[in-house]
């Protein structure tokens, strides 16, 4: 799965090095800051509303003006988008409420049909005077948590990176040591200019908190962008990000009831069901393949011959008849996909039990699409066997260039 949600932003052209630190949970801002506040970490006032007639009401016991309407969506970006406005009465409130709620919300991060926003975070709005950015990842390089600190804050890391990567300053964290006060005085006052004692006391409470919460919750990632500083010389994390570690959501079970299904994509959701590695992608080519490499190879292939894939399928060297069968169910509930590449090299996946599920799934939906199959190894006989004994029409690929120049031809 790694692999595969590092491929995910890859295509879409944001891979950048938190996608490798695994694949994780995401939580909503609103989720993350009740994490924040109770481990010390300083958030502005705010309630959560699913009902733009629930808007007046935080008013009340929300301080404000200003008021913040902010959407609750798993995709950064929001501000430039328009998810997050700043407001000077509580009508104004009730009214960027109802232009927000329940529509699709277009981000940098969402793709073309944006992501419905089903909840809004209304926040007490703060007087900022400066903004950073300060993140915590674990870098592969030296296998130790990092502090990332950066006086750019409110911009888009990635950016920052690109452009100025001298203002993005690193601490590693010894896991024997823990994180040391002197490492925040090492960030601190590399700042132009240094804050004063106050801010600075500020900081490093928050920097030392941020740690704990990256520990106590397995976090890939947590991000505060921004956290700023107000004219009264408070610290506030204005935004909250926290992803979660996969791989530890055995022991972190009361952070499993925070997912939010709603986010995910639904062909998405079946296939995690299913136990099937699935992601769906822009192009029109639906893909079956055994093996991340092989699906990775063959969208390379689909590519080259000058179509696009609808989606990376790898069914793995386990599946069996039914996982086939709803891979292949997938696939076909896409309405963007005009033509389905199967390639399977045959492994400990049998080519017969291949074609099996492909009937299966072919008996439920009818098949609107071209179909075309390259099937290579164990029992390879006996499936093609299946396939031509069938009544479904496909194209049989002699190896994968002349399947991926027949799919191309389809579209
Ligand atoms: P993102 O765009 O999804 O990262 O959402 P953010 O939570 O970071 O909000 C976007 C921007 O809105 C921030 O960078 C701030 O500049 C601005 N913003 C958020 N809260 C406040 C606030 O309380 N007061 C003011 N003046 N600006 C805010
Ligand atoms: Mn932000």
């Amino acid at each position: 799965m790694i692999l595969a949600e590092a491929f995910r932003h890859f295509q879409a052209g944001r891979l950048s090095l938190r996608y490798w630190s695994g694949y994780n949970m995401k939580l909503h801002e609103y989720q993350a800051k009740e994490i924040f506040s109770k481990a010390g970490i300083p958030t502005p006032k705010g309630q959560l509303i699913t009902a733009a007639n629930q808007a007046n009401k935080a008013t009340q016991t929300v301080s404000g003006p200003p008021w913040v309407v902010k959407a609750q969506i798993h995709a950064g970006g929001r501000g430039k988008g328009g998810g997050v406005k700043v407001v000077q009465s509580s009508y104004d409130v009730v009214v960027a409420a109802e232009s927000i709620l329940g529509k699709p919300l277009v981000t940098k991060q969402t793709g073309d049909d944006g992501v419905k926003v089903n909840q809004i975070l209304i926040e007490e709005g703060v007087d900022i005077d400066r903004e950073f950015y300060l993140g915590m990842v674990v870098d592969r390089a030296t296998r130790m948590p990092t502090m990332i600190f950066s006086q750019a804050g409110g911009m888009e890391i990635e950016e920052v990176a690109a452009n100025t990567p001298d203002l993005i300053l690193k601490e590693h964290v010894n896991p024997i040591t823990g994180w040391l006060p002197m490492q925040a005085g090492n960030l601190i006052f590399k700042l132009d200019p240094v804050p004063p004692p106050s801010v600075r006391k500020g900081l490093m409470t928050v920097m030392a908190n941020i740690y704990k919460v990256f520990l106590a919750n397995d976090c890939s990632l947590v991000e505060i962008n921004p956290l700023v500083t107000t004219t009264d010389e408070k610290v506030l994390a204005v935004d909250a990000k926290m992803t979660i570690d996969d791989n530890a959501m055995y022991r972190q079970k009361a952070l499993a009831e925070l997912d939010d299904p709603r986010e995910k994509d639904p062909l998405e959701l079946k296939a995690e069901k299913y136990g099937l590695n699935y992601i769906r992608l822009d192009g029109s080519i639906g893909a079956m393949v055994n093996g991340a490499g092989l699906a990775m190879a063959t969208m390379d292939v689909i590519k080259s011959a000058g179509a696009s894939p609808a989606n990376f399928l790898d069914v793995g060297g386990g599946a069996n008849e039914e996982m086939i069968s709803k891979g292949f169910e997938i696939i076909l509930g896409d309405r963007r996909v005009k033509a389905v590449l199967i390639n399977i090299f045959g492994g400990i996946l049998r080519c017969d039990v291949l074609a099996r599920g492909v009937l299966a799934a072919a008996e439920k939906k009818s098949i609107r699409v071209p179909l075309i199959v390259r099937l290579e190894g164990t029992n390879v006989d006996e499936g093609r066997k299946i396939l031509q004994n069938s009544n479904l029409k496909f194209f049989v690929a002699k190896d994968l260039a002349e399947a991926a120049e027949l799919v191309a031809q389809q579209v």
